[in-house]
């Protein structure tokens, strides 16, 4: 809770500073709502869950007077509310072996790292992992995957820059399954600048991965960075346009102000919140759960 709490503690001391400023020794009426309802979209909760909370306020509270501690508890209420649905841990199915996880996003937002840590999680959990450093177009992805993978104890497969990802997803998925892997966590490219070849290439190591196995990959999690506010939303867009997002992973919500975004992506994508990174570090992602989280953002 305090790695977290300590995170969002730029998020959190703008809602409450703005909060204080609305809501000392005020009433509740329509003014103040309005006020409440622009500090929320600037929070990066988006306007349809400004409004929708603002509103549920209002159903309760109006012309009542309400100070900020009051109205503090009732936004984290709201926001667990919403949150609650997409909070899903990954759920690795033993039966598979292996459970592919195909991670995407834009190149920064945390694949590579993510990875790490999710390995370091399986294998705490006793299962083996192998990692695929399908973003064979920077060398520096493939040798960060390595490092993570000497870091986590699992094999790495990779080839040189330049060869083609979706060969490599192949060779993976056929290893993985030759050695009876639990899970297999494949990297991939992120160059948003070339939206029709990333495209291409992903779909290809989607189509590719099927030939070993019709039902892989059977998790794909696309990384967002939390500290890129709105256009984590366009992300997620883009991306479900190119393969069949299963669920978000949040990165980089340590130190960020903008953490309410998470709330506004639960709100409009309903897509399942597997876990948040909280730091650079190998123990630093946390399963994602929402009344920790709202009680984190509401400071
Ligand atoms: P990729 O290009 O999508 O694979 O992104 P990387 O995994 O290489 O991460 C990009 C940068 O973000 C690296 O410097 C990571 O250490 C950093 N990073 C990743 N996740 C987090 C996080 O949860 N918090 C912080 N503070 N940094 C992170």
């Amino acid at each position: 809770l305090s790695r977290l709490k300590k995170g969002l503690s730029k998020s959190s001391s703008r809602l409450t500073e703005g909060i204080t400023g609305i809501f000392t020794k005020r009433k509740l009426d329509d003014a103040a709502l309005e006020e409440l309802e622009e500090l929320l979209i600037t929070a990066d909760l988006g306007p349809t869950t400004a409004a929708k909370i603002t509103a549920e306020l209002a159903r309760t509270r109006f012309g009542k007077e309400i100070g900020p501690e009051e109205v503090k508890t009732i936004l984290a209420a709201e926001v667990a509310k919403i949150v609650e649905p997409v909070a899903k841990p990954l759920v690795i199915d033993p039966s598979l072996k292996p459970h592919v996880i195909l991670v995407v996003g834009v190149n920064g937002t945390g694949k590579t790292t993510t990875i790490g840590k999710l390995a370091r999680q399986f294998r705490e959990e006793g299962r083996t992992v192998m990692l695929a450093a399908g973003d064979t177009f920077r060398a520096a992805a493939v040798s960060q995957l390595k490092i993570w993978g000497e870091r986590t104890g699992c094999p790495v497969v990779a080839k040189d820059t330049g060869a083609d990802a979706a060969g490599l997803a192949y060779e993976a998925v056929e290893r993985a399954r030759a050695e009876g892997v639990d899970v297999l966590l494949i990297d991939t490219a992120g160059r948003l600048q070339n939206k029709a070849g990333l495209m291409d290439e992903l779909r290809k190591i989607v189509r590719v991965i099927k030939k070993v196995d019709p039902t892989a990959p059977h998790t794909t999690l696309l990384t967002l960075d939390a500290t890129t506010g709105q256009n984590a939303h366009s992300q997620v867009e883009v991306f479900r346009d190119m393969v069949s997002v299963g669920g978000l992973i949040l990165t980089k919500l340590d130190g960020s102000a903008r953490g309410g975004v998470l709330v506004a992506l639960a709100e409009k994508f309903k897509l399942p919140v597997h876990a948040i990174g909280v730091g650079e570090g190998v123990h630093d992602l946390r399963p994602f759960e929402a009344k920790t989280f709202a009680r984190s953002l509401m400071g």
